[in-house]
This record gives structure tokens, sequence and C-alpha cells, in this order.
């Protein structure tokens, strides 16, 4: 499920009745219950708790009924006030929950990404590398972005970017690449280089670097 499509979710609260715990967020199982009427959402509230009264009384009440070995836990559908019993055939009946904290982090991410994204075609004449370094070093960001980022990072040619990239750990080694370069270039253009030693920027004809003296 895409992160978007649930966010609506992430701060609604749902308790039961039959034991007071707070729901769990899951995803909606594949199949359907009642006359072929769909859930009509992907994401639904429903009580994980083994000791619900509910849940444990169910088992003895589904045998009796229906002859069937199952039982119910409470769920409430996304914008609902009041929910109902769902069958269950077993214990770990649900277990896709979804952490809405996680849910939120991976959307504002998203957001990010996507801001980030649209400030880059004025960045360079802005001056903003904010937006570039995000998508450099943001792992989770579609690589297309983060290689446009790496070009407009020589282009910018703002020697601040040069620490937060270092201290980057690329899980896309292409992405680190691209950045080292970028780096190259912009000291290249202002007659600076790296210490081999210290890693402190130097000029380029320096012999001995005046931060570590080597
Ligand atoms: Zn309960
Ligand atoms: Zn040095």
């Amino acid at each position: 499920m895409p992160a978007n499509a649930c966010l609506t979710y992430a701060d609604e609260e749902h308790f039961c009745p039959h034991c007071q715990s707070k729901l769990s967020c899951c995803t909606t199982p594949p199949f359907h219950v009642g006359d072929g009427l769909g859930w009509g959402s992907d994401a639904f509230f429903v009580c994980l708790n083994d000791d619900c009264r509910l849940f444990i009384n169910g088992w003895k009440h589904v045998e009796e009924q229906y002859g069937q070995n199952a039982s119910f836990r409470y769920m409430v559908l996304p914008g609902e006030k009041e929910g109902g019993p769902i069958m269950v055939g077993s214990k770990t009946a649900f277990t896709s929950t979804i952490d809405p904290a996680e849910l939120k982090a991976k959307s504002s991410r998203y957001q990010k990404e996507q801001d980030s994204l649209a400030k880059l075609t004025t960045c360079v004449a802005e001056k903003n590398l904010e937006p570039v370094l995000f998508l450099i070093t943001d792992e989770d960001s579609a690589l297309e972005g983060r290689r446009k980022a790496c070009e407009l990072l020589a282009e910018l040619g703002d020697i601040k970017c040069i620490d937060p990239i270092r201290n980057h750990k690329f899980r896309h080694t292409e992405i680190g690449q691209l950045a080292g370069l970028a780096i190259g270039n912009i000291l290249k253009k202002t007659f600076q280089k790296e210490c081999p030693h210290c890693a402190e920027i130097i000029k380029a004809q320096a012999t001995t670097c005046k931060h570590c003296g080597k």
C-alpha cells in the first residue's frame, strides 16, 4: 500500500469496548466478508488483545453455533465510531499491522522528496543547496532525482556540501561516486583540494596542510 493512501487513518484512535485495549491498524485482508460486500478501505482497526473477552469467549460460541473452530475479534473501519465482531480462524489472522508513526515518517519523507524535486529547477539561481543535499543523502529517494541533484551540486559550487556528503554512508555507490565527482569539480574550480590526511580543505598548491601539518 502506498504510504500516502492510508495516512488519513494515522491519527485515528479506537478502543475495544470488550477489553478497553487500543485497536491496532491493520491492512485489510484479501478476502471479503458478508454478502459480497468489499471492505471499501485499505486498512481497518482491530483488537489484537488475546486476553480480550470477545476473543476468548468467541471460540466456544462459534463452536456451539456453527460447529467451526473460530472466534471473533472486535474491528472498526477507518472513519467509523462503532465497529463489530469479525470472525477469525486463528490467533495470527491479522499479522500485517501498520505502525501509524512509521506511516507518518514514510509519508513526510516522501513529501520532502517531492518538495526537493520541485525546487531543483530554481535551486542554482537561488543558491539553495538544501534540496540538492537532501536528495543526494536520502537513500529512499528515486535515483533519477538523486542523479540530477549530483549534477546541480557541481553547478551550485557550494563547499558547505562537502562535509555532509563525506560523512554520509551511501547505499547506492553510483550516487556516492557522482557526488564525489561533483565535489572534485567544486574544489578544482575554487583551486582547493581535500587534505588526504585530515580531509580538511586546503589550497590546491599547498604542500603542507595548515590543519594537520602533514
Ligand atoms: Zn478487545
Ligand atoms: Zn591535513
